[in-house]
């Protein structure tokens, strides 16, 4: 059941601007290239991470890491001030939930605020109708984060889509529409992990949509109680949570705001100050004023720089190129016809720029050692990584009583940069192998 349509107000207003903004973004996101680059990308199948020009190899997960715990200390600044900013302004849930119902009371065609009694059995088809094409584009999009839209559009076009990215966009459109269309706020109150723990990251400083039960109590017809509220019911016949926030702070309180839209319009009516539901911090405090910085607070933000500081960090040391190696698991050495011992390794080689570039290998114990490559120098296109397999034989029989060492070194071919060095354990028979 939607809850009664919202009040035309302040924060109605610019809530349906935010909406209109973060979809905008949401869906822009996968379309936007730079220098033919995407803007955001999580190519799973190749391994590869695109961010904001940032191209992340699976060794350097740590990255994403950071942004993801960035991301998680961020949220909980921003609770510990605002309460549920997130919910009630930012999260898609709410968004989409907030899309999905004014399309059905357009299309239901409400007159006032609640639904006509009779709806036409088009009118409900339609609806369906325009909820599954709606949770089809925004899937898509969600899709759009993990394989190229222009190339999703291009294959389903040409009926040659990949059938696990069309179905993981079936499935998601799918999940989209029972979500948006029928677990609705539902989703917030019992399934979402953020609305179960937000309640520790509160305090008596944060600031909740709140009533001001000093003021509105006793309630009752206007003339016949001492407090403002009239008991008129609007608050409770806005709020998508189906709560009466008049009963206090609840886990299905979202934060959307409707409810003081509601009761604002009610006030100016009978000529009583707003604000009887409003911003206030758990203390009573209302609005802004309420809030100051506690030391939970001052920690999430410390943590959050030392984050944002250690990511910046990390990124000034980054090097341009990547190297790994590991031994063949299926031929860790081999006795030639001479006698000699040769190593099986594959190598990656990582191009983090975005130009294609050429590199040389070789080993430091050029004396001990010839490598046989297949190709080198080694052309490694823009953003990429290539595997080659490559060969180490020892020139003498190698000493068996003790390890040995090889170090690989991949450079710029034109030696504008810094090279590589990775060190591995050369195996002959008699010793256990491993890399490193
Ligand atoms: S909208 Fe305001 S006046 Fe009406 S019931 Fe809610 S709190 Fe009371
Ligand atoms: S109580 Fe008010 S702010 Fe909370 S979910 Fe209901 S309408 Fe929104």
């Amino acid at each position: 059941m939607l809850s009664a349509r919202p009040v035309r107000g302040p924060f109605r207003n610019l809530r349906s601007w935010a909406n209109a903004v973060l979809i905008a973004i949401l869906f822009a996101i996968p379309w936007i290239r730079i220098g033919g680059e995407p803007l955001v990308l999580l190519d799973v199948p190749a391994r590869r991470f695109h961010i904001a020009g940032l191209v992340i190899f699976p060794q350097e997960l740590y990255f994403l890491w950071l942004l993801v715990i960035g991301a998680a200390l961020a949220l909980f600044f921003f609770t510990a001030l605002f309460g549920r900013l997130w919910c009630g302004w930012a999260c898609p849930q709410t968004v989409f939930t907030d899309v999905f119902a004014g399309l059905a009371r357009r299309i239901e065609g409400w007159k006032g605020s609640s639904r006509p009694r009779r709806v036409a059995a088009w009118r409900v088809g339609l609806k369906h109708g325009v909820w599954i094409g709606v949770s089809a584009i925004a899937a898509f999009h969600l899709v759009g984060y993990f394989v190229s839209p222009y190339q999703l559009l291009a294959d389903t076009r040409a009926g040659q889509a990949h059938p696990a990215a069309l179905g993981f966009w079936i499935v998601c459109s799918g999940l989209a529409y029972f979500d948006f269309a029928f677990l609705r706020q539902k989703f917030c109150k019992y399934l979402c992990p953020y609305a179960r723990f937000q309640g520790v990251l509160f305090d008596q400083d944060t600031l909740v949509i709140g009533y001001d039960e000093a003021r509105g109590e006793p309630r009752g017809k206007r003339g016949r109680a001492e407090g403002d509220c009239v008991d008129c019911g609007l608050c409770v016949a806005v709020c998508p949570s189906e709560i009466d926030i008049r009963d206090g702070l609840q886990l299905g309180c979202i934060a959307c705001t409707q409810c003081i839209d509601a009761c604002n319009g009610v006030m100016q009516q009978i000529g009583r100050p707003e604000q009887l539901i409003a911003y206030r911090t758990l203390s009573g405090v209302t609005g802004w004023a309420g809030l100051r910085p506690r030391a939970r607070v001052v920690a999430y933000g410390v943590l959050l720089l030392a984050v944002a500081g250690s990511f910046g960090a990390l990124l000034g040391q980054r090097q341009a190129m990547g190297l790994h190696v590991a031994h063949n698991r299926d031929s860790l050495y081999s006795t030639m016809p001479d006698g000699r011992i040769s190593n099986a390794f594959t190598l990656q080689l990582e191009n983090r720029t975005r130009e294609e570039r050429r590199f040389v290998l070789r080993l430091v114990e050029a004396d001990d050692f010839d490598l046989i490559t297949g190709m080198n120098p080694v052309t490694v296109p823009p953003a990429s990584a290539l595997e080659a397999r490559v060969f180490v034989v020892a020139r003498e029989k190698p000493d068996t009583s003790s390890p040995q060492r090889v170090r690989f070194v991949l450079e710029p071919e034109d030696r504008k940069s810094r090279g590589l060095v990775r060190e591995t354990r050369f195996l002959s028979p008699g010793q256990t192998h491993g890399d490193g």
